[in-house]
């Protein structure tokens, strides 16, 4: 059989009109405010309406710590989500919005993979609806009015040199990472020293992911710390008066986006912070009007669990009052090869030494997860090349942990592959048992629970930090903030920071390079490793193969 690309399988999508899918949620047309013909908002009054409907089964799709072999979270969660509805439960997704600068980069789409896909991929994977182009015009509002306040006398004495906030855009673009502004003389301004990170770094995406109304998002606007002035105090972005007005570019951002799979079934698309310096998940808002539409609620965290499902607990959920009732655990045949030593070049070939060796890191995030209180069902998402004896490797494994491991042919047979998992999923919700409970308390101090997150979830011998990082935390607990909880920035290949260091490495500390404070979007990041927050492109970026063909369609996108 001839190799189908996504993109070819998302054109021959049998899409239906955005109000049809709508209507198996039971939005109105009035309720809708469609983008065309295949993509729509939900509209705030209705949202507003939902707020005394009981909530549906919320399902968090997480995986193993990723590998160059590809693992396949977001197709796992398309996947189940139709599996779901195939069974004949009302069902609907939430995933993450693409970046487009990474699309023009490396290979890769946000919207599934194979025969579990949301369409229209094109769409998702360029402009969408233009939330993230409001979201990097909000973000730079804030920029411009913080310098415009310098021009204009400084008035708050803002320290020229401390001026926290950046400027973002949507691109990879490497050469953007470090500038000099204003030069050219007094009607320009005071040359400072500034840059841009790309959009999905932006703080103003993290407080749009995480704000639960409109009122709520301008309050969390207001509170982003943009400078400090010369004695440290900080200067927030209300004191520059832009929270109004970011807020209002913001107003249609805010919605939900409703698409499809391919197999007609609801899918909000919604929000995209990036996964090390922020949260990694979808809005609050898409998950939180999802869960009163359907009666089971599939969502996706970025990453590995032991950073995304992590945050999605300690941060997403915590936040927003969310409990998820199970966990689907994504792991492949390929990447427990590669945890277990296996060069990506020898993925090929039979091994199932290297799958029972690299199932010690499935493993280990089974035994994480399950310390949340909810419970885990394992998702082996099969590929091509998986042969029986390793795939029956990885289901040995997990059946003497005491869980199961259920086989999924989603990417080549959608919704057909994954019946076996959404009954298993179905069936592990209705026995109950999920209890769940964050893995610290917003009380502990924030050192603490920076060390509770590399004891407890990365098996590390705690985490590092000097005294001028505890110092930094001290006085943020002493400025009010030691409620917040932390979000972890490290390598997603290894529960160390060591990428290299797969399966389930012990005898490590975690060094804390760094500690920031995102007061607006409400949490401390704690960094340990290099992060890079303005991507560069690939020395043959696949933008060079993108275009369009004689019938006007896209070509080269995946
Ligand atoms: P994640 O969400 O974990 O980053 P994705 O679901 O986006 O992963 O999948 C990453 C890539 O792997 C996609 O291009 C997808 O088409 C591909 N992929 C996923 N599952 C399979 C599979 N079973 N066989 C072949 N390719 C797959
Ligand atoms: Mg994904």
């Amino acid at each position: 059989m001839a190799f189908t690309s996504d993109i070819e399988i998302a054109r021959a999508a049998k899409k239906r009109p955005i109000g049809e899918i709508g209507a198996k949620l039971g939005i109105g047309a009035d309720d809708l405010v469609p983008y065309g013909h295949d993509k729509a908002k939900i509209g705030q009054p209705f949202i507003d309406s939902l707020a005394d409907r009981p909530n549906g089964k919320l399902i968090l799709v997480t995986a193993v710590n990723p590998t160059p072999a590809g693992e396949g979270k977001t197709t796992t969660t398309v996947g189940l989500g139709d599996g779901l509805s195939a069974i004949g439960k009302k069902a609907a997704i939430c995933i993450r919005e693409a970046s487009l600068g990474p699309c023009f980069g490396m290979k890769g789409g946000a919207a599934g993979g194979g025969y579990a896909q949301v369409v229209p991929m094109e769409d998702m994977n360029l402009h969408f609806t233009g939330d993230f182009h409001a979201i990097t015009s909000a973000h730079n509002l804030l920029s411009a009015m913080i310098d415009n306040h310098i021009y204009w006398g400084n008035e708050l004495g803002i320290d020229t040199r401390r001026v926290t906030w950046r400027r973002v855009m949507d691109m990879n673009d490497r050469a953007l990472r470090q500038i000099t502004t204003s030069l050219g003389g007094v009607a320009n301004g005071f040359p400072r020293e500034a840059g841009f990170d790309i959009t999905v770094a932006s703080e103003v995406m993290a407080c749009l992911c995480l704000a639960s109304s409109l009122a709520d998002l301008q309050d969390r606007l207001g509170a982003i710390i943009v400078a400090y002035t010369r004695d440290r105090t900080p200067v927030y972005a209300r004191d520059i008066k832009a929270d109004g007005a970011m807020t209002v570019l913001l107003k249609d951002a805010m919605q939900p986006n409703l698409v499809q799979t391919l197999e007609n079934n609801p899918a909000f698309v919604h929000g995209g912070p990036f996964a090390n310096i922020a949260h990694g998940c979808n809005s609050v808002i898409a998950t939180t009007t999802a869960l009163k539409l359907a009666d089971y609620v599939v969502t996706e965290a970025g990453f590995g669990a032991d950073l995304g499902a992590e945050k999605f607990m300690n941060i997403k959920c915590r936040k927003a009052g969310l409990a998820p009732d199970c966990v689907v655990l994504v792991a492949t045949v390929r990447a427990m090869k590669m945890n277990g030593g296996v060069k990506k070049a020898d993925l090929g070939a039979e091994n199932v030494d290297a799958v029972q060796a690299g199932c010690a890191n499935l493993g280990r995030h089974l035994e994480n997860l399950r310390g949340f209180g909810v419970p885990v069902v394992v998702a082996i998402n099969h590929f091509a090349g998986d042969t029986e004896a390793e795939i029956a490797a990885v289901q040995d494994f997990i059946a003497g942990q005491g869980a199961e491991a259920i086989l999924c042919k989603h990417w080549a047979n959608g919704s057909d592959g994954t019946r076996d998992l959404a009954a298993k999923v179905v069936a592990t919700i209705e026995a109950g048992g999920a209890d769940f409970a964050p893995l610290y308390p917003d009380e502990m101090g924030l050192a603490d629970k920076i060390d509770t997150i590399c004891r407890r979830i990365y098996r590390a011998d705690g985490a590092q930090m000097d005294s001028k990082i505890r110092a930094q935390l001290k006085q943020w607990e002493d400025q009010g903030h030691g409620h917040l909880p932390v979000c972890m920035a490290k390598t997603q290949y290894s529960f160390s920071t060591d990428p290299e260091a797969r399966g389930a490495p012990t005898g490590f500390t975690i060094p804390v390079r760094e500690v920031r404070l995102s007061a607006g979007a409400g949490f401390v990041v704690a960094i340990c490793g290099e992060i890079m927050t303005m991507p560069g492109l690939p020395r043959v970026p696949s933008a060079e193969a993108i275009g369009l063909n004689d019938a006007g369609d896209i070509e080269g996108l995946f």
